[in-house]
């Protein structure tokens, strides 16, 4: 494969932007070689400067749930560009789009939307705390939720996979604020409860995260966070930044039938467009500026142009629930079909799914937590996605990251990525 374009510009990126990308996984430091610059994408397929195609399961880390370059979509934004691309004053399609999240999402009653996923969780932390009157919060270990001071700390995502999962740069002050527990286990919460009483203004966390590969919660630990949050007046947030319309039309919370007090949003709201949004129940809600204290604002939010784009994509999947079961379909082929070929070639990796996300761990022990996804080997993992990657399928560059199915998959794509798998299993053994 000839890449030679995309060498050019990482090359010439290297002088001006810090490791020449915008966003640090997409250096491919973590699995080594040249990153592909894209020039555009269709449906299943990116395409690359180099005029290389890719069949691609990242689908931008998640928003473009069906493919990418939707005729709907981009109609939808043509046309909101043709009346101007920024007001910085209210619109009718923000109270469209906020009235149908609010219908979609069991926990939000009333939301305010940002510009990023990073937004949402940064503000909605801010607002438990006014709302609570308490400093700390708890975090899970390995979950990512963007990049504000208070979460980067033991965080996942690009964070794990560039070797700084606690950042320099965030001061002891913000950090003691921030209270560590392990994923799937409700007793350690219990017991940082027991010894911060009182003082806890929130717990969030990534109710399946996909930060530090997909990982699904044991039977009972959602509900127990849950009762153990009511029981201590602690604001419950699900960060639903990667699940939220995509494990089922009300996120996470829908399918395993467990209502935050606040939910965190982001990708798929967007449509492709830089969008965020928090949300939750109205007495906590009101506490938002202007109609409450908390202060929180910003320039482009609810901007037109991502407006248009988040609340085509959201009135489809809210008309369209046979959405829903065909990605799990789509999922459910393509695990079996890597478990096939696992069992085929006597392999024990981990694989763990959940509808339309999964990961591949290259570890033969469970992963239930952030411990036990750092036993999987990243050098194979690196391997692993070159040889992929030599086979026109671009994986998320990072075994610390859960991979986005779309309904663009057709079963003759299935089949080529299954090829694809076998072959790169069998070369890098
Ligand atoms: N929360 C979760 C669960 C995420 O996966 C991400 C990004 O991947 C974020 C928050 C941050 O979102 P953004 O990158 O839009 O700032």
């Amino acid at each position: 494969m000839q890449i030679s374009k995309s060498k050019a510009l990482f090359e010439k990126a290297q002088n001006y932007i810090p490791g020449g990308v915008n966003s640090p996984v997409r250096a491919f430091r973590a699995v080594g070689g040249n990153p592909i610059f894209i020039e555009k994408a269709d449906g299943a397929h990116i395409y690359d400067a180099d005029g290389n195609s890719y069949l691609e399961l990242i689908n931008s880390w998640g928003p473009m749930i069906l493919g990418h370059n939707h005729p709907m979509i981009k109609e939808a934004v043509i046309k909101a560009m043709e009346n101007g691309t920024s007001f910085g004053a209210p619109t009718a399609r923000e109270v469209e789009i906020a009235e149908l999240i609010t219908k979609m999402v069991p926990s939000v009653e009333k939301v305010r939307m940002v510009n990023s996923g990073t937004e949402a969780t940064m503000s909605a932390i801010r607002v438990a705390r006014g709302f609570t009157g308490r400093d700390k919060f708890i975090k899970m270990e390995g979950h990512y939720h963007g990049h504000g001071d208070s979460f980067l700390i033991a965080a996942g995502s690009g964070a794990i996979t560039m070797g700084n999962p606690d950042s320099p740069g965030v001061t002891k002050g913000t950090a003691k604020d921030t209270l560590l527990a392990p994923y799937n286990d409700l007793e350690a919460i219990e017991q940082l409860i027991s010894a911060n009483k009182g003082e806890i203004a929130a717990l969030i966390l990534e109710p399946v995260p996909g930060n530090m590969g997909l990982v699904t919660p044991k039977p009972g630990y959602l509900e127990g966070l849950r009762k153990i949050c009511d029981r201590e007046g602690i604001v419950l947030i699900f960060d639903e930044v990667m699940t939220g319309f995509r494990l089922a039309k009300g996120g996470a919370q829908e399918l395993f039938e467990v209502t935050p007090d606040m939910t965190t949003l982001g990708k798929i709201i967007g449509g492709g467009m830089p969008v965020g949004a928090y949300g939750g129940k109205k007495e906590i809600m009101e506490f938002v500026s202007p109609a409450g204290p908390v202060y929180q604002a910003g320039t482009l939010s609810g901007n037109p142009i991502a407006m248009a784009a988040g609340l085509t994509m959201l009135q489809y999947l809210d008309t369209h629930d046979e959405v829903y079961a065909q990605l799990n379909t789509i999922g459910d082929k393509l695990v079996s079909g890597i478990q096939a070929s696992l069992n085929k070639l006597d392999l024990n990796y981990t694989i763990n799914h959940l509808g339309s996300m999964y990961s591949l761990f290259f570890t033969d022990k469970e992963v239930f937590d952030f411990a036990s996804a750092k036993h999987a080997d990243t050098g194979l993992f690196g391997k692993y996605f070159q040889a992929m990657l030599h086979r026109g399928i671009y994986l998320a560059p990072s075994q610390f990251e859960s991979l986005f199915l779309s309904t663009a998959l057709t079963d003759d794509y299935i089949s080529q990525i299954l090829n694809a798998n076998e072959t790169s299993l069998k070369e890098i053994l």
